[in-house]
């Protein structure tokens, strides 16, 4: 079948035509174009096949994008494609067995997935929400709470990774005609657009797939995690370092069955141990500690497991009398000058066992992208950023650039604008670095003075988080900023 056609052109946002030639081969339409005088023929001839957006990608935070991307009124009629090496991940019901992989999510990114219709199917599939969170030092008293309105609202929910990213694929079948998905698609090569003066000008971004096909886009979103091979081939510099620590987590069972609305962390001089409330009998384990240790605790029988997870959050062995003291003298001079500033110590439910096979560990690190953006390519995601987990930022982050990328993409096909130029972009990355960035510092900070039980950095600890926690407009800012 043959059709002529116009074709439009969006270089250097100005949108030119010429006609082309277009058959449908093997189902899939073909063109050849003729009387372009703007790009030559080899531009025109695939522009039937260029997508506006390629995601590359498609954990949380790249499936996300590509709902946020489909929802849009402004993009509507777009071409935009969603490839992720893995298989489709779907859940009609929540499985029996919780799974290791949880995320603390805040109510900005509960706003973001409530908007793309994927809330309803997470709350109705597993999430479980908390009150209250309890912060402490292993190595002194001090300890800070959060909570909302005195416990009238959630702070923040625990949601397995599967059921966000399930949830969301729900979504993504419901935009069929606006969004593609190809799983089990692994990208292997990216080219990046050359300028139109070279004899081989490409305007595009090609991204060829393992199965030696080749598509383009006018935008390439990198969502494709820590290790993004977007951002490394794209030559984006990378400001990164491994932590001396590996993240154990497990599933816990709770010797008995409790309200469980409290999200646990406690700051032991290895690293911080966090039990998360995943129901009122479980709960997730997040324990990050030295390398080595991280292996002990993965071949520990069942038993000593256990111990060692209740002993790390009930013993006092790295208190020392002097810390204790001074700390004590602290905390009874701000319980006079603020007698509403302190909190009372709680201790977490005890665990019982664990979840059969489901001790796992990750090495951890921090990363940022010194920039987010190229011509025709954004970062996203862990992609962009990473954070140690102590604060529960990681996704976050991610969805947190979801809202401000759609945002901005919107707003230049509503202008007319071609959506991969530079001059929009620009506005995503400052806004998210302005945001990121001070997050990546203080998690890393927090990591680096929790890291030691030098008693000179202790008691500066023990000071800063008493004189914090007696301080509810500090606390509510630090809530405010950790809820975006
Ligand atoms: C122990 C631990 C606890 C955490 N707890 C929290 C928490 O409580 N709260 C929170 O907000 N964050 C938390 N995080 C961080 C959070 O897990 C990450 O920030 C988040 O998973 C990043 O999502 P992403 O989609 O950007 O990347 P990823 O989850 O890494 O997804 C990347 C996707 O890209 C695909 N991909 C990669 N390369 C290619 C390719 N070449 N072609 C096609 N597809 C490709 C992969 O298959 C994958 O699906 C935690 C992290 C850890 C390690």
């Amino acid at each position: 079948m043959f059709a002529l056609t116009k074709v439009k052109h969006a270089a250097a946002g100005v949108t030119r035509q010429c006609f082309s030639i277009r058959h449908v081969k093997e189902g899939r339409a073909v063109s050849r174009a003729f009387s372009c005088s703007e790009h030559g023929e080899e531009s025109c001839t695939v522009e039937n096949d260029v997508y506006d957006i390629i995601i590359s990608g498609g954990g949380m935070v790249g499936t996300a994008m590509a709902c946020s991307l489909g929802f849009d009124p402004n993009l509507q009629g777009r071409k935009i494609l969603l490839l992720e090496a893995g298989p489709k991940k779907e859940m009609n019901k929540a499985p029996e067995l919780f799974s290791t992989r949880v995320s603390s999510i805040s109510p900005g990114s509960v706003t973001l997935l409530s908007g793309l219709g994927a809330w309803d199917h997470i709350a109705n599939l597993r999430c479980k929400p908390y009150q209250k969170m309890q912060v402490w030092d292993a190595c002194s008293d001090a300890l800070i709470t959060f909570d909302k309105e005195n416990l009238q609202d959630d702070m923040a929910y625990i949601v397995e990774n599967d059921v966000i990213v399930a949830a969301l694929t729900k979504q993504l079948q419901t935009l069929s005609d606006q969004v593609e998905v190809q799983y089990r698609t692994k990208v292997v090569k990216y080219t990046w657009p050359r300028p139109y003066q070279m004899a081989d000008s490409i305007p595009w971004v090609q991204v060829t797939l393992a199965n030696g096909s080749t598509l383009q886009t006018r935008l390439l979103i990198g969502a494709d995690g820590s290790n993004s091979m977007v951002r490394k081939k794209s030559g984006i510099p990378t400001v990164k370092w491994n932590y001396d620590q590996s993240a154990v987590v497990a599933v816990l069972h709770l010797s008995e069955p409790t309200e469980n609305n409290v999200a646990w962390q406690r700051f032991l001089p290895t690293g911080p141990i966090a039990m998360l409330p995943l129901s009122d009998t479980h709960s997730s384990l997040v324990w990050s500690t030295g390398h080595q240790h991280a292996e002990e605790l993965l071949q520990m029988d069942e038993e000593s497991f256990v111990d060692a997870i209740n002993n790390a959050f009930w013993n006092n062995e790295n208190q020392s009398e002097l810390v204790e003291a001074a700390g004590s003298l602290f905390r009874t001079a701000l319980s006079i000058l603020m007698p509403n500033g302190t909190s009372t110590r709680q201790l977490p439910p005890s665990v019982a066992g664990i979840g059969p096979k489901s001790r796992v560990m990750f090495p951890l690190g921090m990363g940022h992208a010194s920039e987010y953006i190229r011509h025709r390519v954004a970062l996203i995601g862990d992609a962009a950023h990473r954070v140690h987990p102590l604060a529960g930022q990681g996704a976050n982050l991610g969805f947190g650039d979801v809202a401000c990328l759609t945002r901005v993409l919107s707003q230049a096909a509503f202008n007319g604008k071609d959506i991969g130029d530079m001059q929009h972009l620009l506005e995503y990355e400052t806004e998210r670095q302005r945001h990121n960035l001070p997050m990546l510092t203080a998690i890393d900070l927090m990591k680096r003075l929790y890291s030691t039980n030098a008693p000179p950095m202790v008691l500066l600890r023990t000071f800063g988080l008493q004189a914090t926690n007696a301080l509810p407009p500090l606390k509510e800012q630090i809530i405010a900023y950790a809820s975006k």
